[in-house]
């Protein structure tokens, strides 16, 4: 993103940190195939088993449980396939006969649940945009054998969600829960064991990394069956010539989120500068999530009047790039169903933009936004009462 550019989408995907983007060139100038025996395969080899000991190491997993995909969509319909379909050890699970998904999971999981031939149910969530635990342990109790979809962090709000009492929830009743960690991974900690999740499921682009690349973390591998057959790439679990330069960013992008996650950073600090600005700006702003814990680098937030389209129009024209949280893959704006499942009114729900940040966002950013949005708030409210008696206040 060039200097002039304020980018401000982090959630839709973040941009490729230097050192990585140095490691896919590195690893593309190699140019061999991992499952070549010469040079050339083995060094490529050796960078995709780092980025499995690296993935490993964010998530607190095991490298033998880690299967390499072209990214979290795949992920998700590889790990929910399989969960649905195969009979898992320990009792639990042995095919299921219906899938329950959180009312905010992604599209992604939200398609491959209802690709499966199962009967699908939507678990809700509070006002707050949490899982509903008392609901989800009702539908549980309804009876079948359950395969639950719970994200840890969703991609609008950034609201995180009680996956391990979930994953006791389901496993009590011989479920099994399968957890999107997507948006939460390289930004909050991330524990697989002590999430207690059958499958979870990372992506490379949303943590500094490039496109093309995700994992599947499973609790057993033989939980998994393979979409993609033919080749013996993945312990034969995903066929096909692996990604490695995007592996391999991939792993040198979790090698540097563990590394930010321990030190202290300002993502929260600059997020919660921007809440606290916004509430200056427009005493009626209203926070989604804001209530429950949230990502540190997530703010999703709507001021009743204005549309997000225009804001999101408006903010790129002033070289500011936002989200309107819920964009669909045409580059349209939909009414947010995350927002919907949070009881907001819809009217509210077509005024909400995202701004999410990550490691190259500084507080210049954040003041070229305020300053940006202020004025937009202003121009607005001047355009709707005829005067510009609408307060625009610090930046
Ligand atoms: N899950 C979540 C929560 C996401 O935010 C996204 C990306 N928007 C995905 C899954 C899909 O990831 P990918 O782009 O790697 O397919």
């Amino acid at each position: 993103m060039g200097s002039r550019w304020t980018y401000l989408d982090y959630n839709a995907t973040t941009p490729v940190r230097p050192e990585v983007l140095a490691r896919v060139a590195e690893v593309m100038t190699v140019g061999g195939n991992p499952s070549s025996v010469h040079r050339f395969g083995r060094l490529t080899r050796a960078f995709v088993d780092r980025a499995r000991e690296s993935i490993a190491e964010l998530a607190g997993a095991d490298r033998e449980q880690i299967v390499f995909t072209s990214g979290a969509t795949e992920a998700n319909a590889l790990a929910l396939r399989s969960l649905a379909r195969r009979a898992a050890p320990g009792g639990r699970a042995r095919g299921a006969s219906r899938v329950l998904i959180s009312a905010i999971e992604h599209d992604s999981v939200v398609g491959a649940a209802h690709a499966l031939d199962l009967p699908v149910e939507t678990v809700p969530v509070t006002a707050d945009g949490v899982v509903d635990l008392a609901a989800l342990e009702k539908m549980l109790g309804a009876g079948g054998t359950a395969v639950v979809a719970l994200l840890l962090a969703n991609n609008e709000t950034g609201v995180i969600q009680p996956v391990a009492t979930a994953a006791k929830l389901v496993h009590s009743v011989g479920g099994v829960l399968h957890c999107d960690a997507v948006q939460a991974a390289g930004r909050t900690p991330v524990d697989f064991p002590a999430l207690g999740a059958d499958t979870l499921v990372l992506s490379s682009h949303k943590m500094g990394g490039p496109t093309g690349a995700g994992a599947v973390i499973a609790r057993e591998l033989s939980l998994l069956s393979p979409m993609l057959i033919g080749g013996g790439q993945e312990r034969g679990l995903r066929a096909g010539t692996e990604n490695a330069a995007a592996i391999s960013g991939f792993g040198l992008a979790a090698e540097l989120a563990i590394s930010d996650l321990s030190k202290t950073n300002n993502i929260s600090s600059l997020r919660d500068n921007l809440e606290e600005r916004l509430k200056i700006m427009a005493a009626g702003v209203r926070v989604f999530g804001s209530t429950a814990a949230r990502l540190p680098n997530t703010s999703y937030f709507a001021l009743a009047g204005l549309d997000n389209e225009t804001q999101v129009i408006a903010l790129d024209l002033a070289g500011i790039a936002v989200s309107a949280g819920a964009a669909c893959s045409s580059g349209k704006v939909a009414a947010s169903r995350v927002l919907r499942a949070m009881g907001v009114p819809e009217s509210l729900a077509r005024a909400a933009i995202r701004v999410s940040i990550g490691w190259g966002t500084t507080r210049t950013d954040i003041d070229r936004f305020c300053a940006a949005w202020s004025e937009f708030v202003t121009r607005q409210m001047a355009r709707a009462t005829g005067t510009a008696c609408f307060a625009a206040a610090a930046h």
